[in-house]
């Protein structure tokens, strides 16, 4: 069985005091990784109101937070928006007769047999490397295999994972994920990105995703860019989901990536009580494009296990996505997403800005356009076909 980085040090939990003058560039993030909390009782000692919740909890899905994590969250505040995604709630257990399911991608039917590989869209493939993360997200989507022993990824999974990307030509997109890839030591990673590379030349554009740049900074260092740019990895998307998210110390690191010619994307989960509202995602994408960052996707919370609570309802997206569009800088609007049933994969949830009208003497059709600020006009050329008549000799 292939595991990502498990630390044999002793596990030494901070108190209140001790995490305030905590420097998280003091030690290695392999330190930090063994140094997580992995228990609320454990969080208690830093965290005042913290909910004592039903330890079924964690039968379904684990805790865990870094210390660098820990330190963001609002001593005092249970609703801070970084406690809210990281900390067990008595939401979780799950309501009675609440439709909840433990794959709503439907990622298992597109999985190929014997390998992590999902390949459902014709030209690339989703490689599920690691099944760790450093700080697990209460939402995840993929509860099924994130810190489940029974999701745990197979060296030879993995081995015959890069033999179907070799072997398939047409795959020319490889995004490896997880949880998270990052969680690999360089050694690991390079000998996986390098097998893609060698046995793979098919494959333009490789790409990785992980939020450990954002929940361990550290794990970002000159050796790790060394290895994703001698298999010039092309883009690592992050997730970020409230700009408390954001330090100093993420910024460092994603200058890092970024000098190595790694292209920056964001993704960001769409979360009831943590950044449903016009002004946190603003403020989000501008300084998420502030660092270089570009924001790609907003998702929907998926109908996972124990998520329910944070699910906002489309209406509200479409509200959100309204107010960005138009009011913050074009490149910093990301796409709204929900993720269909059964497998259907990425679907937008866009408001129309756009109407064609039947004009009233059967003539044609005109297109009524509104605008960012709700003022409409009427655009009758764009109801018509202007094709002009071939040319002939
Ligand atoms: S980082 Fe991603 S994969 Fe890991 S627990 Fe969070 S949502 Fe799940």
């Amino acid at each position: 069985m292939l595991q990502a980085v498990e630390f044999a040090t002793p596990k030494v939990f901070m108190r209140y005091d001790e995490l305030q003058a905590y420097d998280p560039e003091s030690e290695s993030w392999q330190k930090q990784f063994a140094r997580r909390y992995t228990h609320h009782a454990q969080l208690n000692g830093v965290l005042n109101h913290v909910e004592d919740v039903n330890e079924t909890v964690y039968n379904k899905f684990a805790i865990a937070v870094t210390p660098y994590m820990a330190k963001l969250m609002d001593r005092d505040d249970p609703n801070c928006p970084i406690r809210m995604q990281y900390l067990p709630s008595f939401h979780e257990e799950t309501k009675p007769g609440f439709a909840t399911m433990l794959d709503q991608l439907g990622e298992e039917g597109d999985t190929i047999p014997g390998t992590s590989i999902v390949h459902r869209y014709p030209r690339r493939v989703l490689f599920l490397v690691s099944n760790t993360c450093a700080t697990l997200c209460r939402f995840c989507t993929r509860k099924r295999m994130v810190s489940q022993p029974s999701g745990s990824v197979h060296k030879d999974e993995i081995e015959a994972s890069i033999d179907y990307i070799a072997n398939n030509k047409n795959i020319e997109d490889v995004l490896l994920s997880g949880g998270d890839p990052l969680t690999f030591t360089d050694e690991r990673l390079d000998e996986i990105l390098g097998m893609i590379r060698t046995r793979a030349p098919h494959v333009r554009f490789l790409r990785i995703g992980s939020r450990m740049v954002v929940q361990l900074p550290t794990r970002v260092t000159p050796e790790l860019c060394a290895v994703l740019e001698r298999h010039r990895v092309q883009m690592v998307n992050i997730h970020i989901n409230h700009p408390k998210e954001i330090t100093p110390l993420l910024r460092k690191r994603v200058k890092m990536l970024q000098k190595a010619g790694i292209m920056m994307g964001l993704q960001t989960v769409c979360l009831k009580g943590v950044n449903d509202s016009v002004e946190v995602m603003r403020e989000l994408f501008m300084q998420t494009v502030e660092m270089g960052v570009r924001p790609y996707y907003v998702y929907s919370t998926d109908m996972v296990e124990g998520a329910h609570h944070f699910i906002v309802p489309h209406r509200r997206m479409l509200e959100l996505y309204e107010g960005l569009r138009g009011w913050i800088s074009g490149p910093a609007v990301p796409t709204f997403i929900v993720d269909g049933l059964g497998g259907l994969g990425k679907l937008p949830i866009i408001p129309s800005y756009v109407r064609e009208e039947a004009l009233p003497d059967g003539s044609g059709t005109t297109v009524k356009c509104r605008n960012y600020a709700g003022k409409t006009v009427e655009m009758p050329g764009l109801g018509q076909d202007f094709s002009l008549p071939s040319v002939s000799n």
